[in-house]
This record gives structure tokens, sequence and C-alpha cells, in this order.
């Protein structure tokens, strides 16, 4: 047990006061913390402000200081497993109100209390455990979602080897070094939901601190010893006749390796290809010039010329840290990204926040339970396209055009002093429609820096020198930086695939890739992908949420072969074209499937290719488990009794 800190009540002021009180309800057994008038108030953009009067505050923590002391003085937890009505409470009152009963399953799984959680492997009987001992899965990839793989395959004790091209762990957080590189979604949330780090300096944390959470986690569960790096999976042929997948790697050396797995998983998420843009004479230019995502360490910046190419996520975040640093740098935008105001962006978490989450149990819980819900649906409503919606296009309903006036408004308060500046940086498509980013005012106040000049006009050519713009300008340039994002629709792109009877993966997609809920399709049996075509999230909760659903119906997956003794599966393609048709549907309800906004999210066809259109809990249930009809089953020997 910890020491109680001097000024405990000074401590819990760090705290988030309605997570706090949720979780002391655990602690204490006293239903009281859950007053109606402590209620907070709901609110997805609030930082969990309960809304009540200071004095009120100070009561609160008075009294939960003095069951804290209590706890840390040896009183034991009073209620650690609550049953499912005060769990039902907890949550209405964290939530700020009443949560419909649907949801109740799906959180208290998000919850991951003691021994119910469904993302943990059951595989509970010898025969299982005996059959899952002869199977092996190949998982290409040691970021976040492979890792995750790997962590439940040994959970549930399937042999396995994970091979990426990189010399590390960390995927899209080793790869992604330029400066200013951070996570854009709270990192109390976008953690494994069984792994929290009460740790976080920040609230949104920078790259280098991500990355060593996933070594660390790499380190904890052991998995390097069953990580393959510096190699590359180069083909993946399936053979009929042994029910096993033959994959081709290139190590570092050049050599070639076949290896054989019943199973195989892609886990290299959805931007692992940077785009360079197709601009005339992008080869001539003479100096360096490189992408965000291989950013060159090598090459100085201060006091040099710089051209940065894109206005997205990435540029968003390394322009406001190379601006102070170059002597002049020119931002060369095609459309510009939206904001949403989050003041807290680059804040430290406060040491009494840390404190409370390492020493009062299940305030970690809470805290997270509470960010996850503001960002479960709670964002969604207002990026849905209303049908009836006749307004001007740069909105896609009522509630977008609100959304929409708070964003200007935030522009317009920021660039007071620069109104030249305001129509440049207001984009002309619905919030929504692209990926928004954070904003603290670091984005506009660097683009307000005397040494910055946003240029608008289309870029037309790169010559040695520099960059021309339509209107015949040329700039001049010593470095040049491409924030133009990544070949996201061009799924597995590195990766040649050969299916049943030889059937070729792109050619089936022909540009197009479509997944049963992103992850198998037919055709290509035991063939598994994360983070695939139809399952990225544009403004609700984490992505790591929907890897450990993705991977919880794999391994699901790898139970029924298991199980039944299956050699092979694969969707029926009936289902396969049901799930894809519905997805279609639903992603022209949203903003980001609007016809007036070009994105990464599509592909060449104009297909919303990358998002999920439907809530979290609608992944959320059909990952629970794979149901056997939507496959067709190989037999190879008799069910495991
Ligand atoms: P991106 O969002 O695709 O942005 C690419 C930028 O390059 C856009 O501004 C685009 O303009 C511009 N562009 C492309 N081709 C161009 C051309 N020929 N001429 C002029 N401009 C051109 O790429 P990204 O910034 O790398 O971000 C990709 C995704 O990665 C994000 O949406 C996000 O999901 C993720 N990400 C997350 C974080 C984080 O905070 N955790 C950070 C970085 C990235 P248009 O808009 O006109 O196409």
């Amino acid at each position: 047990m910890a020491d109680v800190p001097a000024d405990l009540e000074a401590v819990l002021k760090d705290a988030h006061l309605p997570a706090l009180m949720t979780a002391l309800v655990q602690m204490t057994g006293d239903l009281g913390w859950l007053k109606p008038e402590w209620t907070p108030v709901y609110n997805p953009l609030s930082r969990g402000d309960p809304g009540l009067p200071e004095e009120e505050q100070a009561k609160i923590r008075k009294q939960a200081a003095a069951a804290i002391a209590e706890y840390l003085a040896g009183k034991p937890l009073q209620m650690p497993n609550p049953p499912l009505d005060v769990l039902r409470k907890q949550m209405d009152f964290v939530g700020g109100a009443p949560i419909p009963e649907q949801y109740v399953d799906f959180l208290v799984d998000e919850l991951v209390l003691k021994g119910r959680s469904t993302k943990e492997p059951h595989f509970d009987t010898p025969r299982l455990k005996e059959a899952a001992r002869k199977l092996n899965v190949l998982v290409i990839g040691a970021g976040m979602s492979g890792l995750l793989t790997g962590i439940r395959l040994s959970q549930a004790g399937v042999p396995f080897e994970i091979v990426d091209k990189n010399p590390d762990v960390g995927g899209t957080w080793f790869e992604n070094s330029y400066p200013g590189c951070r996570v854009d979604n709270s990192n109390h949330m976008y953690s494994y939901s069984f792994e929290p780090s009460h740790e976080w300096p920040q609230h949104f944390s920078p790259q280098p601190v991500l990355l060593e959470y996933f070594r660390g986690i790499a380190a904890k569960y052991d998995l390097k010893t069953h990580i393959r790096f510096e190699t590359l999976v180069e083909s993946l042929t399936w053979d009929e006749a042994k029910g096993v997948w033959r994959a081709q790697l290139k190590g570092k050396d050049g050599k070639t390796e076949t290896v054989e797995a019943r199973a195989v998983v892609t886990a290299v998420g959805q931007l692992n290809q940077p785009r360079m843009p197709d601009i005339e004479g992008l080869a001539s230019f003479a100096g360096p010039a490189f992408h965000s995502a291989e950013w060159r360490h090598d090459v100085e910046l201060a006091g040099k010329r710089v051209g940065v190419i894109g206005t997205g996520a990435s540029a968003y975040q390394f322009v406001p840290e190379i601006a102070p640093q170059v002597a002049h740098l020119t931002v060369f935008q095609r459309n510009p990204p939206w904001g949403l105001p989050v003041p807290h962006y680059h804040e430290d978490v406060p040491e009494g926040m840390k404190w409370t989450l390492e020493h009062v149990p299940f305030y970690d819980k809470w805290y997270r339970f509470w960010l996850f819900w503001m960002t479960t649906e709670g964002f969604l409503p207002m990026v849905k396209t209303d049908p009836t919606w006749n307004g001007p296009p740069t909105a896609v309903g009522p509630d977008n055009a609100m959304l929409r006036e708070m964003a200007v408004a935030s522009y317009q308060a920021q660039l007071a002093d620069r109104p030249d500046l305001l129509d440049k940086v207001t984009p002309q498509y619905p919030i929504g429609g692209k990926r928004a980013v954070l904003d603290n005012g670091v984005w506009l106040g660097a683009l307000k820096r005397p040494n910055v000049e946003l240029v608008t006009d289309k870029v037309a050519k790169i010559t040695p020198k520099g960059v021309v713009t339509a209107d015949g300008q040329e700039r001049e340039f010593d470095v040049l930086i491409y924030g133009t994002g990544f070949q996201a629709s061009n799924f597995l792109s590195f990766l040649k695939v050969k299916g049943r009877g030889g059937r070729d993966l792109h050619d089936t997609w022909g540009g197009d890739a479509r997944a049963y809920l992103g992850m198998t399709l037919p055709g290509f049996p035991n063939f598994f992908m994360i983070y695939g075509p139809n399952t990225n999230i544009v403004v609700n909760g984490s992505i790591i949420f929907f890897s450990e659903c993705a991977v919880r119906y794999i391994v699901g997956a790898v139970k029924l072969l298991a199980e039944t003794g299956a050699q092979a599966m694969e969707p029926k393609q009936a289902v396969f074209d049901d799930f894809n048709r519905r997805v279609d549907e639903a992603n022209a309800g949203w903003a980001w499937g609007s016809p007036n906004v070009s994105s990464w999210y599509k592909n060449s066809f104009g297909r919303v290719s990358q998002n999920w259109p439907f809530g979290l809990i609608d992944y959320w249930r059909a990952t629970l488990a794979p149901n056997p009809d939507d496959f067709v089953l190989e037999r190879e020997r008799e069910p495991v009794a």
C-alpha cells in the first residue's frame, strides 16, 4: 500500500471527479457516491467537469480523501466486483445520463473487470488445447495489432510467428518519427483495454512514449522470441492439398525462405505505404526531399528555406514544430483540415491524476470508461447526413452545421489579428468529411508566424530549385517535405496473395478492396486481415478497440478450426456480398461519404473503402465470435468433442 499523501485533497483536485466517485462505490460499497445531484453533465467536448459548484466539489474531495486514506491504511475493498444492477448505476452516473440498455454488455466488456472480458481466449478442454497446439499462425506486422494478436494467440496456446519488415516493434509508432508526432486519441483510451498505463506523461502523448509502451508490451508478453524482424513477407500461396499457406519471406540479406502456416493474419494497418504525389518533375528537386513517414533526421532544417506539401494530420503536427527553426517555411495547401478545439492537446497529465490512477482501485477503469463512452456514439450524430438537409453543401445536416459554426468561431477568435488567413484555412467541406485534427492553437499560430507563408494556389510542378504554382510563380527551397499521406486504399499492395485455385487477391479486388467484417473474403481460406477494408473510424473511439474486437474474432476462427477439425474456412459469397451492400449503403449516410468530399477514405472508384459506417457496438457484436453459418468449413477430421 502507498503512503497517504499529506495533501490528499489537493492531489484529488487533479482527478476526474465523476470517475473518482464511481470508483469509490467499489472501494466503500456505498452507492451514496452516485447522488443524482452530483451526476455530471454529458458533453462529448467537455473534459469531465462535473458542473458542480466548487464548494460542493471540495466537500466530495474531502469525503473521498477520507475513504481513500482508510483503504490505504488497510481497509479491504468493499465491493470489488459489483453486481450488474450496481454496475448499471455506476455507468449511468459517470456517463451523465441513463445509458441505453443495448450498450450495457458491450460497456461491461470494455471495463475489463475480472472474469468479465469476452476478449480473452478460452480454449478450455484438453482436447481443444491439443488441437490448437497443432495449428500455427503467421502474423504479418509487429505493430499495435500484430502484438495484440501474438498476446491472444499465446494465451490460447496456438503456435505463431510474427514477421515484420522493421528492425523493431511498434509499426506506425516506429515508422512515424517526424517532429511533433503524437496520438490524437486520449492515451488513457488509446492503450490496450487490459494493459492500462498510469504513466502517460500527456493526455495525447508523443510518438516516443507510444513506441516505448509497445516495446514494453512486447517484453512483458515475451513476444520478441516469436518475431522475425527486418523480414518482408513477399507472397502467400494457398496449398490446397495440405490446407496451408506457403509464405515467401525475404530477409535483410536478400535471402528468401518459405514457411508454412495454417492461417495468416495481416496486421499491417491502413497507413503504411507513404504516398508521394503525382506532380510533374517530382524527382528533379536538387535538395533533400522526403515524406513525413520517412523523416530524414539527418537533414538539418535550422536556417533553411523549407517547402511543405500537404496539410493533413501529419503536416498539422510537424509544421508547428519546425516553423520556429527554419529560416522560411512555405506550406502548400490543397484543402485545409478541420480543427476541433481541444485546448489540452499538448498538456501534461497532472501529477494528482497520475497518483489517483495508480493508487485508487478502479479509478483508471472508470476514467477510461468515461472517455470511451463520450466518444462511442457521442460525436456520430454530428457527422450524420440528414437526407432532408437543404442547407449549403458545407454541412450535411443541422447538427453538422452547428459544429461548423463552433469550429469557425474558434478559427475567427484565433485569427482576430490575421483576418486575411480566415478564408484560406476554413474548409469548404463538411466536418467529418476527412479526419478532423485537434486544435489547441499551435497550427494557426504557426501559420501566422512572419517566416511562414500559406500558399493555396495549385502546385503545378517541381523543379530542381523548388515549386512552381499554377500562377507560374516559382518558390525556391533548400528542403522539400511531403505530408501527402498514404496509399490507404491499396490494401496489402506489397503482398502477392494467391488463394484457392490460384486466385489472385489484387485481381479479385481490382483496386476496390472489400472484406467481410474487414477480415475475410471468399476464395482466401484462413486468411484474416486486421484493420482491413471498411474498419477505420473517423470521429468515434480508438482503433485499438477495433483491433481488440478483430483479434477476438480471428482467435475465435482459429478456435472454430480447432473445434471442428476443419482444415479451412472462408466466408460464403452471399454473406460477403450482403455485408458489403449494407456497408456501402450506410457509408453514404455520413459526412465522409458525401459526394462533395475527396479523401483517403475513398478509393479510385469513389467508394468509401476505409470506413466502418455503423456504431462501435455493431462491430463489437458482429465480432463476438464467428458464426459458423457464415462460413464454408472444409472438413478434415472428426470434430473435437
Ligand atoms: P492525409 O490526411 O492524407 O493528408 C495528405 C495531405 O496532402 C492533404 O492535405 C492533401 O490534400 C495533400 N496532398 C496530397 N496530394 C497533394 C498534391 N498533389 N498537391 C497538394 N497537396 C496534396 O495524410 P496524413 O496527414 O499523413 O494523415 C493520414 C492519416 O493518418 C490521418 O487521416 C490520420 O488517420 C492518421 N494520422 C494520425 C495522426 C495522429 O494524430 N495520431 C497523425 C498523423 C496521421 P487534400 O486534402 O486536398 O487531399
